[in-house]
């Protein structure tokens, strides 16, 4: 992969999250503490901040900068969790990837999530999104990128009548039914920009 698709990749990916910052708050103010859109947006703009250093890096090595980028400046919940999901693609990708190798990837990172937030998919956070991505993807169940996005997004609508179970959205009981996870809501937003960005490749 080289350096300027790459760049383009973290670019899109975190301007994204940055522009829907207000609406992952909104979100988080719902079943939450309030803070997940400030927690991701700052989180972007290390990475944003870092991006000449990260571009310039192989794949795996990027991708192994951006955990750890997120790891120290996201915090609360989902800063570790997101930050093991791009550490463990980090550990798991080659520096040319073909579709098998990101599956495995993808599928290694679920493993890793789920082992830091000792947690499973069905609690309502961003498992229940990154589980039926990584199936979709070890499955080759797609027609084009553009239905793992569709995949990623449909997930994250299928969090809103979920009870929560793991994370302070748990504390709500069945309060916390009938709203999005923000987790979840990011989650999907970050795939569904890597694949907008992919698809425009194509034309
Ligand atoms: P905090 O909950 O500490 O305020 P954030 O608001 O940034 O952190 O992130 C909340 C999101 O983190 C939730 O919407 C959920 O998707 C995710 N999350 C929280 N706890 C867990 C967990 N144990 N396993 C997986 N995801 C979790
Ligand atoms: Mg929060």
């Amino acid at each position: 992969m080289d350096s300027a698709l790459l760049r383009q990749l973290i670019e899109r990916v975190c301007q994204a999250v940055i522009a829907r910052a207000d609406h992952l708050t909104d979100l988080d103010q719902a079943i939450g503490d309030g803070d997940h859109g400030v927690n991701m947006k700052r989180g972007c703009e290390a990475v944003l901040a870092e991006i000449d250093g990260t571009a310039a890096k192989s794949l795996p090595e990027a991708m192994r900068a951006i955990g750890t980028q997120l790891v120290m400046t996201v915090g609360g919940a989902s800063g570790p969790l997101y930050g093991t999901l791009f550490l463990t693609l980090g550990k798991e990708l080659p520096a040319e990837p073909d579709l098998p190798a990101v599956a495995k990837a993808v599928k290694a990172a679920l493993a890793a999530v789920q082992a830091r937030g000792k947690s499973e998919r069905g609690q309502k956070t961003l498992l229940d999104v990154l589980g039926p991505v990584s199936d979709t993807l070890s499955t080759g169940s797609f027609g084009s990128l553009t239905e793992l996005s569709i995949v990623a997004n449909q997930a994250a609508a299928a969090t809103v009548p979920l009870q929560a179970t793991r994370g302070r959205a748990s504390f709500l009981g069945e309060r916390s039914i009938g709203h999005m996870d923000p987790g979840a809501c990011s989650l999907a937003l970050i795939v569904e920009t890597l694949v907008a960005t992919l698809e425009g490749l194509n034309k």
